[in-house]
């Protein structure tokens, strides 16, 4: 495209919310073939919160305040948002500013944290983290399978190695999703969602917004490797859409990588385009963009 092309092209995506770096994507943009999503915080609107607790004790003798404080300790030394919606929610519960001492913590990316309380072992995460450090899940299955077919994220506390509770965690999906994601189906682009988060809740959340297909429980490290795979099985210019520190490699190995505005500063340096409010239908206004600009020197 012309230097003018460009000019026009990245003033009227400024007027729109999109922020795009270079003159590359903008000329790429309209080759993609496969739009990757990152669920939380990107299809949602990454403001998780609790709606259910449960403990395999239940609550004789305050068992449930006590795994309750116990899990809010744990988490206040994390900076996830999953984290936050716990401990919001053990201060909802009367729990303030007494929180067990912390040793020995330790975030497990994509999968869970751990600490020490008391000289006990502590650990929150996913199901599958849990299982393969040899904990035994069974009590809270099904508890957990009906709280994740409503979209629910569900972490789960073990304490020196035995399952203790089960949060419930729900986060909206953004009114913006539904449409850009039926916008971009009717482009011709296939639409894939792209998460560290367990099977059937990535599942629920991909039927309320429409996808087909659906990588779910990809740790950190391996999401830049899935688009990798993307790129490589059909030869497909990629698009990455994210908001986390855990997508930045793959916003970075996609071929064009979009950050939501709203997201961390790590996603929106490794990625070309920025979606200022997080309104997914910018992925589709800066598709159109580069098509129109592509046009106009043809
Ligand atoms: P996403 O791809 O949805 O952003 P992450 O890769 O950050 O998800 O995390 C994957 C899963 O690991 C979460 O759905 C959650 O079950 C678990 N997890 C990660 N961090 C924490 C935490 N601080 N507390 C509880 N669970 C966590
Ligand atoms: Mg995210």
């Amino acid at each position: 495209a012309t230097p003018t092309s460009i000019m026009v092209g990245t003033g009227k995506g400024a007027e729109n919310g999109i922020l795009i770096k270079g003159a590359d994507s903008l000329e790429l943009a309209h080759k993609i073939k496969a739009i990757v999503l990152d669920k939380t915080g990107t299809l949602t609107q990454g403001k998780p919160i609790v709606t259910n607790y449960i403990t395999v004790d239940g609550i004789a003798d305050n068992n449930e305040l006590n795994i309750l404080g116990i899990a809010a300790a744990i988490e206040e030394n994390s900076e996830h948002p999953l984290a936050e919606a716990i401990v919001n929610y053990a201060k909802s519960q009367g729990i303030v500013n007494n929180f067990p001492k912390v040793e020995n913590f330790e975030a497990m990316g994509g999968q869970g944290v751990q600490g020490k309380i008391e000289g006990k072992l502590v650990q929150i995460g996913t199901q599958k983290w849990l299982e393969k450090l040899g904990v035994n899940t069974k009590q809270l299955v099904s508890q957990a399978r009906e709280w994740e077919n409503q979209a629910k994220t569900t972490p789960w506390i073990a304490i020196d190695g035995e399952i203790k509770g089960l949060f419930a965690i729900a986060d909206a999906v953004k009114p913006s999703s539904i449409e850009a994601v039926k916008k971009l189906k009717k482009m011709g682009l296939e639409v894939i969602m792209l998460t560290g988060d367990n099977q059937q809740t990535a599942q629920a959340i991909a039927d309320e917004v429409g996808i087909y297909h659906v990588f779910a429980e990809v740790r950190p490290d391996e999401k830049a490797n899935k688009i990798k795979e993307i790129q490589q099985s059909q030869g497909k210019i990629v698009a990455m859409v994210g908001d986390g520190i855990n997508d930045a490699p793959a916003l970075a190995q996609a071929d064009v990588g979009m950050a939501i505005g709203t997201g961390t500063d790590v996603a929106m340096s490794a990625s070309d385009i920025t979606l200022i409010s997080g309104d997914l239908q910018g992925i589709v206004t800066a598709i159109e963009l580069s098509r129109a600009t592509m046009k106009n020197i043809r």
